[in-house]
C-alpha cells in the first residue's frame, strides 16, 4: 500500500500509547518524558509515605469487610491525596508503632483531613505511654539510648546528660522517650529541671506531670525497680 493511502486512524494510533491515559506520543523520548495523574500515582506507589497510605486506606476500609480494596480502587478514589498527606505525616513525625497509630486515628472517628493535626499525634503519643509497662517503656528507651550513643560514639549514660533542654522537647515531641526514664533517672530528673516554662507546658501537653507523678505514686515497687535499673546503667 503506499504510503499516502496510510492516513487512516488506525495508523495515527502506532505509536506510543500510555496505558494508564490513553494518550498515544509519535516518539520514544517523549513517551519515556510523559507524565500524568495515573502514571506519577503508579511510579509512587513504592515510596513509603503511599505505601503506609495505602496500608491506612485497607485498614480503614476493611474494618467491617473481609476483602482488602485493590490499589487500583485507591488510586483513583477521591481520598488518594489525603492518604498520601496522612502517610507522609507519618514519615515525618517518624511514628514508630504505625499500625498500632493508624487504628488510633481511625478509632478517633476524625475525618482523613484531621488525621494530620498534631494533637491527634500527642493524644496518640500520651495515650501510648499510659498503656505502656515499666519495663517495656524502659527497654525501648534503653534501645533508642543506644541507637544514638553508637551513632554519635557516646555513652548511654549521657544520653540526658548531652542533650539540651529543647533536645529532651524534640524527643518527648517524636515519642522516644517515657516519663518512666527522664523523670526518673537522675540526668533526666536535671534536665527538666533546666527546661523553661514554655518547654515544659509543651511535655505537659503530652505527658501531664499531675496524672505520671499520680501513677508513679500508684505503682511503687515498679519505681523503685525503675530507679534501681536506670541508676545501675549510669542514668
Ligand atoms: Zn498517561
Amino acid at each position: 500500500m503506499p504510503k499516502t493511502q496510510k492516513k487512516s486512524s488506525n495508523c495515527i494510533k502506532t505509536g506510543f500509547e500510555c496505558s494508564f491515559c490513553g494518550k498515544v506520543v509519535k516518539n520514544e523520548a517523549t513517551f519515556i518524558r510523559h507524565s500524568c495523574k495515573q502514571k506519577k500515582k503508579i511510579d509512587d506507589r513504592n515510596n513509603v509515605p503511599n505505601r503506609i497510605a495505602y496500608q491506612a486506606y485497607s485498614r480503614f476500609y476493611t474494618r467491617n469487610k473481609k476483602t482488602a480494596p485493590d490499589i487500583s480502587n485507591f488510586e483513583s478514589s477521591k481520598v488518594y491525596g489525603a492518604f498520601v498527606r496522612f502517610g507522609e505525616f507519618v514519615v515525618l513525625n517518624k511514628v514508630s508503632s504505625i499500625e498500632i497509630f493508624i487504628d488510633y486515628v481511625i478509632a478517633s472517628k476524625r475525618g482523613i483531613d484531621k488525621w494530620c493535626d498534631i494533637s491527634l499525634y500527642t493524644d496518640f503519643l500520651a495515650s501510648m505511654a499510659k498503656s505502656e509497662t515499666w519495663d517495656r517503656a524502659i527497654e525501648r528507651n534503653i534501645y533508642i539510648m543506644q541507637e544514638w550513643a553508637t551513632k554519635n560514639n557516646r555513652e548511654v549514660k549521657n544520653f540526658y546528660r548531652e542533650m539540651t533542654p529543647s533536645g529532651l522537647v524534640h524527643v518527648i515531641s517524636l515519642g522516644k522517650v517515657s516519663p518512666w526514664t527522664f523523670m526518673l533517672s537522675e540526668s533526666g530528673q536535671d534536665l527538666l529541671a533546666q527546661c523553661n516554662s514554655e518547654q515544659l507546658s509543651i511535655i505537659n501537653k503530652i505527658f501531664d506531670f499531675k496524672i505520671w507523678k499520680h501513677r508513679f505514686s500508684i505503682e511503687k515497687s515498679n519505681v523503685e525497680c525503675a530507679k534501681k535499673f536506670l541508676s545501675e546503667e549510669g542514668l
